[in-house]
């Protein structure tokens, strides 16, 4: 298809129009990049910052990691608050950070919603509390790459100024177009903006965007992959059903991992993540070395312990396009490859994930009885 011709502007009218709709029909801006998650991270800061501003970031784990060091090369002053990647941002130690700013240097507060290399989903709503609390005029990026479209996540309510998300994973398409939605509030920021940018630029991508265009070649494939994942999670299953059944998935993977005798990474039930599922293995035991015998023996491919977490967890994904026997599937492997890997478990995973979605499945029928 002619990306300058007029079949295009149905096309980039519908996915943007649709994209509005999984931020909550936010009355913000959308822009759609031809690149992975890490470009809408640079955008969302080049546009909105200038060189030697001072930016907030939490330390929430890897990806939190990168972001920080993306900030800091782009010549911003990070300070970087520090969890132990076993919770998420503390909406507490940011309303103090902020209130001991009379100054107002701090112009950026940011925050992953969820980790994707711990499971943990950081509280963005209370994060906004804190931040108002403080009475900070700072703005707000949250990066949701690894939860826009899993898990609730509200733009305009929690009044976040710039979110950051990826195709490749509630939105169920490979790798290779990211977003940014943009609040008034950044839009304004991004005038006096002073950071270089031409590709991320915000104002052409927005004005070309009106009538459904983009200012340079588009991901045009990709973009007919995103106007079906938005028909089946808008239209067909609805996103309220999307987020309740990756919770189901989520409460099974960890009733499952509490039956072998393992622990879940995340500490606070508040901030457990229904995208992925991090796995503590025992002192002793390797992470790498289960997830090889299990990749070797069953062709499935679990998740990585990156940056200080490496060979001490396994992540369980559970976001997506998934069901009740996909996850079933995948727990039987990891039970399966925790035995033959040695780890001391008891086989028992497996059968309590299923009672537990046996459970879930009999209440609807229930009251459709
Ligand atoms: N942020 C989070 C939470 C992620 O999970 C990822 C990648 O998995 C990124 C940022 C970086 O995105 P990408 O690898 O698509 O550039």
């Amino acid at each position: 298809m002619d990306h300058r011709g007029p079949e295009f502007a149905d096309l980039g009218k519908g996915v943007l129009s649709g994209m509005k709709r999984i931020f909550k029909s936010t009355k913000g801006e959308v822009v759609i990049y031809p690149a992975s998650g890490t470009g809408a991270w640079e955008a969302a800061l080049v546009n909105s910052l200038s060189p030697g501003d001072r930016v907030l970031m939490a330390e929430t784990g890897h990806f939190a990691t990168l972001w920080q060091k993306m900030a800091a090369k782009l010549g911003l002053e990070v300070e970087f608050l520090p969890t132990d990647w076993r919770h998420g941002a503390d909406p507490d130690a940011i309303e103090k950070r902020l209130r001991a700013d009379p100054g107002k240097r701090v112009k950026a507060v940011c925050v992953v919603h969820n980790e994707t290399s711990t499971g943990v989903t950081s509280r963005i709503g209370d994060v906004r509390r804190a931040i108002d609390a403080a009475g900070h005029p700072a703005l707000y990026m949250v990066d949701t790459i690894s939860s826009l479209a899993s898990i609730d996540y509200r733009h305009d309510e929690w009044d976040v100024d710039v979110t950051v998300a990826g195709s490749q994973k509630g939105l169920m398409l490979p790798p290779g177009l990211s977003f940014n939605c943009i609040s008034p509030k950044a839009l304004a920021a991004s005038r006096s903006a002073r950071l270089p940018r031409s590709y991320w630029a915000w104002d052409e991508m927005i004005a070309n965007g009106k009538t459904g265009y983009f200012p340079y070649t588009p991901a045009t494939n990709l973009l007919y992959g995103l106007r079906e994942s938005l028909t089946m999670l808008l239209d067909e299953e609805g996103l309220d059903a999307v987020f309740a059944r990756h919770q189901r998935h989520a409460e099974a993977t960890r009733r499952a991992v509490r039956a072998w005798g393992l622990e879940v990474l995340a500490l606070d039930p508040r901030e457990y993540s229904a995208s992925l599922t991090a796995v503590l293995v025992p002192a002793g035991h390797d992470a790498d070395h289960v997830r090889k015998i299990i990749l070797e023996a069953f062709d499935m491919s679990l998740g990585t312990g990156l940056g200080k977490l490496a060979s001490k967890v396994f992540r369980i994904g559970h976001l997506g396009d998934f069901n009740d026997l996909a996850l079933m599937g995948t727990l039987a492997g990891v039970e399966m490859g925790l035995t033959l890997a040695r780890v001391p478990v008891k086989r028992e995973g497996v059968r309590a994930a299923m009672e537990y979605l046996s459970d879930c499945a009999k209440a609807p029928a229930r009251r459709a009885a």
